[in-house]
């Protein structure tokens, strides 16, 4: 898959992209991450990228002039999807719709944003990673190509090890433990402890349902509810009450 990124702090997102399982996909070739520095494409000696906002009021605003000559200049991947907190909010469904793709293009604003017109004729859509501003769109880079990269083949050494997590299956994952079995008066829940797999995996599965139940109601109203064979399930894990 390849991904560019058009920013104007190429080396930020560059030294995040080189550590971790995020850093193998790109030594190992699964993901070809081509960063531009918007300043490579002005002319005049300061390489500006931002000017005054038409109309006044605080600030900077990101001109069009060199984003539109680094889409047309470097053959950069369709979609090209513009970060902002305007956009279509990011989740786990549309990292898998980016991760089915060959490819796809970030644009990374700063200053109080960009020049409308290139969301009005450059991009494909816009995205927002959340209902918050951010300084600049590197940080929301950073999350759909951490988010995108992890569900590609091969990129996580283990293949099912995206499967169980939070969201794949449109509920959050179980509770996770490791050793020692006792800290302080703290167990390991004791079905975990045995060697039975068939219980440990229904008691995941439960685990599963009911904390997505208490937490992200509106998730299992998403799936349409229960089914008999969940209701069930958690009744078999139903902690007795006094
Ligand atoms: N003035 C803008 C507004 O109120 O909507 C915010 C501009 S923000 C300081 C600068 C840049 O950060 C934006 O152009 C965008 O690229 C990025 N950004 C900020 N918040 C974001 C978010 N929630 N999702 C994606 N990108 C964001």
């Amino acid at each position: 898959m390849r991904i560019d990124v058009l920013t104007i702090f190429p080396q930020l997102v560059d030294s995040f992209a080189s550590e971790g399982l995020l850093g193998k996909t790109r030594t190992n070739g699964i993901v070809d991450l081509r960063l531009h520095d918007l300043r490579d494409e002005t002319d005049d000696p300061h390489r500006s990228v931002d000017d005054a906002p038409f109309g006044g009021g605080a600030g900077m605003v990101m001109t069009v002039d060199p984003i539109c000559r680094t889409l047309e200049n470097q053959g950069v991947p369709r979609p090209v999807i513009l970060l902002g907190p305007a956009g279509e909010k990011f989740d786990h469904s549309m990292a898998a719709e980016l991760a089915s793709m060959d490819g796809f293009t970030l644009i990374c604003g700063r200053y109080e944003g960009i020049d409308e017109r290139v969301r009005q004729n450059l991009v494909d859509r816009e995205v927002s990673v959340g209902d918050f501003i951010l300084n600049g769109g590197e940080v929301a880079a950073m999350v759909i190509l951490e988010a995108v990269t992890r569900l590609l083949r091969g990129a996580m050494g283990n293949e099912t090890s995206t499967e169980d997590e939070s969201f794949s299956d449109g509920l959050l994952e179980y509770p996770q433990y490791t050793r020692p079995a006792e800290y302080r008066d703290w167990a390991v829940p004791e079905v975990l402890r045995g060697g039975n797999h068939a219980r440990i995996g229904r008691w995941r599965r439960a685990q599963a349902l009911q904390r997505t139940l208490d937490r992200r109601p509106e998730l299992i109203e998403a799936r349409g509810g229960l089914t008999e064979s969940e209701s069930d399930l958690l009744a078999e894990f139903e902690e007795p009450t006094d």
